[in-house]
C-alpha cells in the first residue's frame, strides 16, 4: 500500500525541508559566471557570435569525447537542425518514445514529419528496443533499403530515442534494429549531460546528440542546446544552418538555401563554460543526493527510488520515485499533498498520442509507458540538496 504521508516526510526528512517552498529543480551559480558574463558586456560581444560561443563548443566536445559540438539557441531547435540533417523530410515518419518531453514531438511536426510512438521498459525508462525490434516486423519492409511503414505507406527515417532523466537507454540493441532497418539515430540527451555508460558519457550512438541547456536542466546557459556529431560535414552543415545560411564573404549577404537563426548568444555561452568547470560537482551531489533518497525509501512499500544499471552512472538530473503499483488517483492525491506542503512534485509527461495534435499518429503497443505514466513521480533534486547531504 501505498502510504502519501510516510512518502512525503520521508522526502522531507531527506531534503532537511524546513517548511518553505521547495522546487522540484533550480540552478546553481556557484562558479565564474558573473566573470565571464560581465565580461561579454565589457568587450560588447554579447551576442550570436564571440569567443564563448568557439570555446563553449570546444568544452563540449570535450566532455562528451565527441568531435564536434554545435552550440544552439535550445533543446528543441538542436533536435529540429538533427532531423534536418538526418534527412527528415515531409510525410517521413520518425519513431520516439511516447513517454519523453514534447520537445522530440514538435520537432519532428516541424518537418512535416509524423511521430510513430513506442514503447519504454521498466528497467531504463527508454526506449523498448526488442519491443520495436518485433513492431517493426509487423508492420514495416524494406524498400530500395528504406524502412516502410506498410500500413501507411510513409518511410521511417530516424528515431529519437531519450535518455529519461539522466538514465541512459540500451542504445546497443537499438543500434542493432537501426542498422537493420536503416534507420537514423539522434540521441536526445537532454537531460543526460554528465551521464555515463560502459565509463563513457553518453551520446556517441547516433549519428547526432541532442544537448538542452534550459534553466531546469543539470547545468544552464539561460536558454541552449547544442548537436553533438563525429562527422565534421554534419558539423559543418549544422553551424550553417544555424547561422541562416549565410554564405562566409567578408561584406556581402548570400544566402543560399533556407536557414535558421538558431545559434547561440556568446552571453548565453560565457554561462555554459562556467556551469562546465562546475559540472563535476554537481554531478557527484546529485548522485550522493540520490543515494540519501534510495537509502531513506529502502523500506517503503508503496514504491521505490529509481535506480541506475551496475554499468550506468546516471546524472540523477531528477530523482524519480516509481509507486509499486499505480493508477493515477493514488499518484494525484501525494502530487497534491506535497505541493499543498510546499514540497514541489511532479507527475511525468503525459504521454504523447494523448495530445490533440499527435492522437492521429500510428503507435506500437505501450503497455510499460501507459504504466509508467500513472506511477512516476519526480521529487526535489535541486544540487543544492545534494551538497548540503554531503
Ligand atoms: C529539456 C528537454 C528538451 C529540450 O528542451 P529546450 O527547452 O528546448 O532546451 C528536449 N528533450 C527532453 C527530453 C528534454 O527534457
Amino acid at each position: 500500500m501505498f502510504d502519501a504521508n510516510d512518502a512525503l516526510e520521508r522526502i522531507r526528512s531527506t531534503i532537511g525541508h524546513d517548511g518553505t517552498f521547495v522546487p522540484l529543480h533550480e540552478p546553481r551559480f556557484v562558479g565564474r559566471e558573473v566573470d565571464y558574463v560581465t565580461e561579454c558586456i565589457e568587450t560588447g560581444w554579447v551576442s550570436s557570435v564571440g569567443a564563448f560561443v568557439d570555446r563553449f563548443e570546444e568544452d563540449l566536445a570535450r566532455t562528451f569525447e565527441m568531435k564536434h559540438a554545435v552550440a544552439v539557441v535550445n533543446g528543441t531547435a538542436a533536435l529540429h537542425l538533427a532531423l534536418i540533417l538526418a534527412g527528415v523530410t515531409r510525410d517521413d515518419e520518425v519513431l520516439v518514445p511516447a513517454l519523453t518531453f514534447i520537445a522530440s514531438a514538435n520537432a519532428i511536426a516541424y518537418c512535416g514529419a509524423v511521430p510513430h510512438f513506442c514503447d519504454s521498459e521498466e528497467a531504463t525508462l527508454g526506449l523498448d528496443a526488442a519491443a520495436l525490434a518485433t513492431h517493426l516486423e509487423d508492420i514495416a519492409e524494406l524498400r530500395e533499403g528504406n524502412a516502410v511503414n506498410r500500413e501507411t505507406g510513409r518511410t521511417i527515417r530516424a528515431v529519437i530515442p531519450m535518455h529519461c532523466f539522466g538514465h541512459p537507454c540500451e542504445m546497443d540493441a537499438l543500434v542493432a534494429v537501426c542498422t537493420r532497418w536503416n534507420i537514423a539515430i539522434i540521441e536526445d540527451a537532454a537531460e543526460a549531460v554528465g551521464s555515463r555508460k560502459n565509463g563513457r558519457p553518453i551520446g556517441h550512438h547516433g549519428r547526432m546528440a541532442t544537448l538542452s541547456f534550459n534553466g531546469n536542466k543539470i547545468m544552464t546557459t539561460g536558454g541552449g542546446g547544442a548537436i553533438l556529431t563525429n562527422d565534421p560535414e554534419l558539423a559543418k552543415r549544422a553551424k550553417y544552418l544555424s547561422t541562416t545560411a549565410k554564405r562566409p564573404h567578408p561584406y556581402e549577404f548570400h544566402h543560399d538555401e533556407v536557414g535558421y537563426n538558431y545559434r547561440l548568444p556568446n552571453i548565453n555561452a560565457a554561462l555554459g563554460v562556467a556551469q562546465l568547470e562546475t559540472l563535476p560537482d554537481f554531478l557527484s551531489a546529485k548522485r550522493a543526493l540520490a543515494k540519501r533518497y534510495q537509502t531513506a525509501f529502502a523500506d517503503f512499500a508503496g514504491g521505490k527510488i529509481f535506480t541506475d544499471q551496475s554499468d550506468v552512472e546516471s546524472n540523477y538530473w531528477l530523482v524519480a520515485l516509481i509507486l509499486e503499483e499505480g493508477d493515477v488517483a493514488t499518484r494525484d492525491t501525494f502530487l497534491k499533498l506535497s505541493n499543498d506542503a510546499g514540497v514541489m512534485t511532479r507527475p511525468i509527461w503525459t504521454l504523447m498520442q494523448r495530445l490533440p495534435m499527435y492522437t492521429h499518429c500510428p503507435r506500437m503497443p505501450l503497455p510499460v509507458a501507459e504504466s509508467l505514466e500513472a506511477r512516476i513521480i519526480n521529487v526535489p533534486s535541486s544540487v543544492r540538496h545534494g551538497v548540503e547531504a554531503t
